[in-house]
């Protein structure tokens, strides 16, 4: 699985905001690296830097100084959806408007279809959804539309996952979508009394980095409109009916430890996963090993319960390019080998528990397996912090197609065989909404069918339109 994107808006008076967005892309990193970029306003004009690379890569200090303003918008890209070449790197830019406006999305739209055509658009001329998105509300816009009521006319009749900032002359807005798949909170610069600024961004270490205070996660639905004057929110779309649906998989394995979600620090519910993994699936063992990084405290949860001892029986290599770069099956397994390597002195002769977030096509796993059996492992009993990944996601997570998904076509024997380990288990759906206490109110499509908006095909016969 691939993570989906990271969005950042940040407005202070008189600070270098450009600095502070760089800061909070750069702590939002993880949930995309293929693209990075940000608009700012200053002097009646929108300014876009972006580019193909890491946050580091894009940004030289000579270009943030030049990047002035009081308002910037950021974003980090994986392309869940559209082309993942330059041209779709956010925040996307219309010049629609008094100085136009920017915008960029996580989250993926499930009607583009249907959206485009009912402005008369043809998708193949639309570099991705957050693209058609903004090509709509340009529109809007130059039909009189004010910004806000602009993106309450085209968000209202869009489906699918959507934590988006806009960038327009003397305002940011954030908005999350009815369902809140994605993760999207507010902080303030300064004191109650007297905020010296506010930033909107995907997870709270991006608030924390820049020294802001957390207020509160946007609602499902609503709009926070932040200028120089302050904050001010706006409930633009009718929340879904039922519970907010954040992704489960965003405390599995897409946010960082540190952030909190819902109330709750994401390495204190990967703890209980593992706790719960221990009771649920225990085995007679040596060592407890997390894979890096999400494995790790689901790792640490399973030692304590099953009184097992915990090490490190993995080195992660920070500095490589990532494996799904490398398109084919053999070249993926490769791509194991050059990001983890084990330590031989502790995993030799040792009966191994590895704790793994989660298994896709299995192909990374059965590498892993094979990599710890080559470093000496005598047995290796692999436990899973998610349950059976078997349907695909069509709300900003980069998955296969069902038939390429092991757990969609394999038994739970032969899923163990395929990989090769000695044993194979998984968290149960009901552990895994119990390890993260709001698992209730989380979107678990992918684990259970359950689609709470609408999807763009027939449900497993075909990816999505993108
Ligand atoms: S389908 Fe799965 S990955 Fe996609 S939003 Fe729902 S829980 Fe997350």
């Amino acid at each position: 699985m691939k993570e989906a994107c990271g969005v950042v808006g940040v407005v202070a008076p008189g600070r270098d905001v450009a600095y502070a967005c760089y800061d909070a892309l750069y702590a939002l990193q993880h949930r995309g690296q293929e693209s990075a970029g940000m608009a700012t306003f200053q002097n009646h004009q929108i300014t876009v830097v972006k580019d193909n690379g890491l946050v580091s890569h894009v940004f030289a200090d000579t270009t943030l100084r030049a990047l002035a303003g009081s308002m910037v918008i950021g974003h980090t890209r994986y392309s869940t959806s559209g082309s993942a070449n330059w041209t779709a790197a956010q925040p996307v830019y219309r010049s629609a408007g008094e100085s136009g406006f920017a915008l960029a999305h996580n989250g993926n739209l499930t009607n583009t279809v249907a959206l485009a055509e009912s402005a008369g658009l043809h998708l193949t001329t639309m570099l991705s959804d957050s693209d058609l998105v903004a090509e709509l509300l340009g529109h809007a816009v130059l039909e009189g539309a004010t910004l806000p009521e602009a993106l309450h006319d085209v968000l209202r009749r869009a489906e699918g996952a959507f934590s988006m900032v806009v960038l327009e002359a003397g305002a940011i807005h954030a908005v999350r979508d009815p369902h809140g798949f994605r993760p999207l909170c507010v902080g303030r610069l300064g004191e109650p009394d007297a905020p010296e600024g506010w930033v909107v961004a995907s997870e709270t270490p991006a608030l924390d980095v820049v020294g802001a205070t957390f207020v509160r996660e946007v609602e499902p639905g609503e709009m926070v409109t932040i200028t120089e004057s302050g904050m001010t929110s706006t409930r633009l779309l009718e929340p879904a009916e039922g519970p907010t649906r954040l992704c489960i998989f965003e405390f599995v394995y897409f946010a960082r430890p540190d952030a909190y979600l819902m109330g709750h620090q994401v390495h204190s519910v990967r703890r209980r996963m593992g706790e719960r993994l221990a009771t649920s699936s225990p085995v007679e063992a040596d060592l407890v090993m997390g894979v890096p990084d999400s494995g790790i405290p689901a790792a640490e949860g399973y030692a304590k319960a099953s009184g097992i001892p915990f090490g490190y029986g993995l080195v992660k290599n920070r500095y490589i390019g990532r494996t799904f770069i490398t398109p084919d099956q053999a070249q993926r397994a490769a791509g194991v080998r050059r990001k983890l390597n084990p330590l031989r002195d502790t995993i030799e002769g040792q009966r191994l528990v590895v704790v793994d977030d989660s298994i896709v096509r299995g192909t990374t796993t059965r590498a892993l397996v094979r990599m710890l059996r080559e470093a000496g492992a005598r047995e290796v009993h692999l436990r899973i912090s998610s349950p059976p990944f078997v349907w695909p996601c069509y709300y900003g997570i980069d998955t296969p197609n069902r038939e390429e998904l092991l757990a969609a076509t394999h038994t739970l024997e032969e899923m163990r065989e395929f990989i090769d380990a000695d044993s194979l288990a998984f968290i149960s759906m009901e552990d895994l909404r119990t390890a993260v206490e709001v698992g209730d109110a989380c979107c678990d499509a992918c684990l259970t069918g359950n689609y709470p908006a609408p999807t763009p095909v027939v449900i497993g016969q075909s990816r999505a339109h993108w």
